[in-house]
């Protein structure tokens, strides 16, 4: 037990490096790009204290030279999920017992590793597994990840301390245990800090974690193991599985053991994961948390009174980052009539300056490839259909080209539709579409923004009119789970923006906030009363 009200370091943003040309880190992460990018990462599975090689592999790539093979990583049967899980629950008694000052020291190392030793490792391994340019690479694997691991540290802290009254004579106290049972993280491709936050917010609560990450993020992956066990993570506390996500799944769920799963991904995977645990629930000791972020039709509306070179800014930087592959990239946008051309030749004057679609190895590439091949394949898909739809025109982009890396030129598409499916439908790739309305139906505008999507992760407005922002604002309220003024849907900072959305965006948990952490704990009240009654009649019983 603790002796002493321990307080934990006050959590700041760790700052983004510039790695502008000479700098120390951009020579650091270069040469560790370099010596991924010609070895041979051999990826095992872990499972306890034991590095698994089960023989049965798969071959990784980078995006963007996808006939480059940076190493292989085994994948487990169901054999080896079932040791996980077990492994796992063995491993519950003594980390759900230890002290919460010494689970937080192992995040806090975590962070430091990340923010020193690790820094150039982890940076490299996501610009070669994620296609990422070094500063997104930087903002995501680097700081975001740090963030999180030192701010939840200050936001368990802050669960802990939050205690009842007690009136005279008795003693209230809420200790907030880690559930019974264990967690399952399920993790997406396209950022390393959530790879990294889902398993360990979990972890840092006590609780014990079968984590699977995304087969496109396994290299990336290695690095957060490789941290986490020399920050001094205790062995079974994190058990790292890959292979077939439905085996996986299958498995996982079907343990009586199963008590939460901490998922960000597409949203149709997450609802047939809810429906999955649904069918299961008689199985389990205990009714299961289930924590989901999911997908996003990310909006930008510009009102007449918006300063143009701002919302060109919102769209180039909002749309096109990291191949518009963030969940809250901006991908369908409303721009009024008066204004609309001045925008749209802004963003294509962006586009042209940038460099074709290339390496992140060259620093001068803003765009780099897309995630896989099934994802190229269903982008070039839509920006062949809007070539050939008459309600739409591609004004910007439309290229596209796999023979090396998974390419997509940033593609802007006008449509006269505000219906069509682009507007609607997720694609995830750098493809924005724009619709021009009338500067009269701001309102109208205001409501179709609202009804188009089933989605309701980021959104932005821009505008100087203080009313027009107002009404956005109300109207919008329960469009997107973070709402932007007069800046691009994209970029939460932990501690600053906590992340989620709702309706079909996910249970809106906010990844990065006391909230998120607060679903892996489960409140026991203790009441103690000092001098107890003897006797059972009331006054009233005269
Ligand atoms: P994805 O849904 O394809 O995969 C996510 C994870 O689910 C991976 O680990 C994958 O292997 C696993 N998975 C896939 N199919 C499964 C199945 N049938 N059963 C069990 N597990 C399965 O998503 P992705 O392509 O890795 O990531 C992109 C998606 O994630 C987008 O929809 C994006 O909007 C969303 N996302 C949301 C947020 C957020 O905070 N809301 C953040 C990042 C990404």
């Amino acid at each position: 037990m603790a002796k002493g009200f321990f307080q934990v370091p006050t959590a700041v943003n760790e700052p983004i490096k510039s790695y502008a040309p000479g700098s120390p880190e951009r020579e650091a992460v270069l040469h560790q790009y370099q010596k991924y990018f010609n070895g041979n990462e051999d990826i095992p599975l872990y499972i306890g204290g034991e590095e698994v090689r089960t023989g049965n592999t798969r071959t990784m790539a980078p995006p963007h030279d996808h006939q480059h093979q940076v190493g292989q990583y085994h994948l487990a049967e169901k054999e080896q999920v079932e040791a996980a899980i077990s492994n796992a629950l063995e491993a519950r008694s003594a980390w759900a017992d230890l002290t919460w000052e010494q689970r937080a020291a192992i995040f806090l190392k975590a962070a430091e590793l990340v923010a020193g030793p690790y820094r150039a490792k982890i940076n490299a391994a996501t610009m070669i597994a994620q296609s990422k340019t070094i500063h997104q690479a930087e903002i995501d694997s680097a700081c975001e990840f740090i963030d999180f691991l030192r701010f939840n540290v200050e936001y368990m802290s802050q669960i802990y301390e939050e205690q009842p009254e007690s009136a005279e004579g008795i003693w209230n106290r809420v200790e907030y245990r880690p559930l019974e049972g264990f967690v399952y993280a399920v993790t997406p491709f396209n950022f390393t800090a959530i790879a990294g936050n889902l398993p360990s917010s979990a972890a840092m609560m006590g609780n014990v974690v079968i984590w699977k990450p995304s087969d496109s993020q396994v290299f990336s992956a290695k690095v957060i193991v490789d941290v986490f066990k020399e920050a001094g993570l205790p062995d079974g506390v994190i058990n790292v599985v890959y292979g077939d996500p439905v085996m996986i799944t299958e498995t996982v769920l079907s343990s009586p053991d199963f008590s939460g799963i901490h998922f960000t991904g597409s949203t149709f995977v997450f609802k047939e994961l809810w429906k999955q645990i649904g069918n299961n629930i008689h199985t389990y000791k205990t009714y299961p948390r289930i924590v989901g972020e999911t997908g996003g039709k990310d909006f930008i509306v510009a009102h007449p009174t918006a300063v143009p070179a701002q919302v060109a800014t919102a769209i180039t930087r909002g749309a096109f980052e990291f191949q518009g592959q963030k969940c809250s990239a901006a991908s369908r946008v409303y721009l009024p009539k008066s204004t609309a051309s001045e925008i749209l030749e802004l963003v294509k004057k962006d586009i042209a300056s940038f460099n074709p679609p290339g390496s992140p190895e060259d620093m001068s590439n803003f765009i780099t490839a897309v995630i896989h091949e099934g994802s190229f394949d269903k982008l070039a898909g839509y920006i062949d259909q809007a070539k050939n739809d008459k309600d739409v025109e591609v004004i910007a982009g439309g290229g596209y080209d796999k023979s090396k890396g998974y390419f997509i030129e940033p593609t802007v598409l006008l449509t006269t539709d505000p219906n069509y499916t682009t507007m609607e439908t997720e694609l995830f790739g750098p493809v924005v579409t724009v619709y021009v309305y009338d500067d009269k139906d701001w309102a109208q505008t205001l409501e179709l923004v609202d009804n188009t999507s089933e989605y309701a992760l980021t959104g932005a407005v821009l505008g100087t009119d203080r009313y027009a922002i107002d009404q956005a604002t109300r109207v919008l309220q329960n469009a997107a789970g973070n709402f932007y003024i007069n800046d691009k849907p994209t970029g939460a900072v932990v501690g600053q923006q906590p992340f989620g959305g709702a309706r079909a965006s996910g249970t809106n948990d906010k990844a990065g906030s006391a909230q998120n952490l607060l679903r892996w704990v489960s409140p026991r009240l203790i009441k103690e009363t000092f001098v107890p009654p003897t006797d059972y009649r009331y006054p009233f019983l005269g």
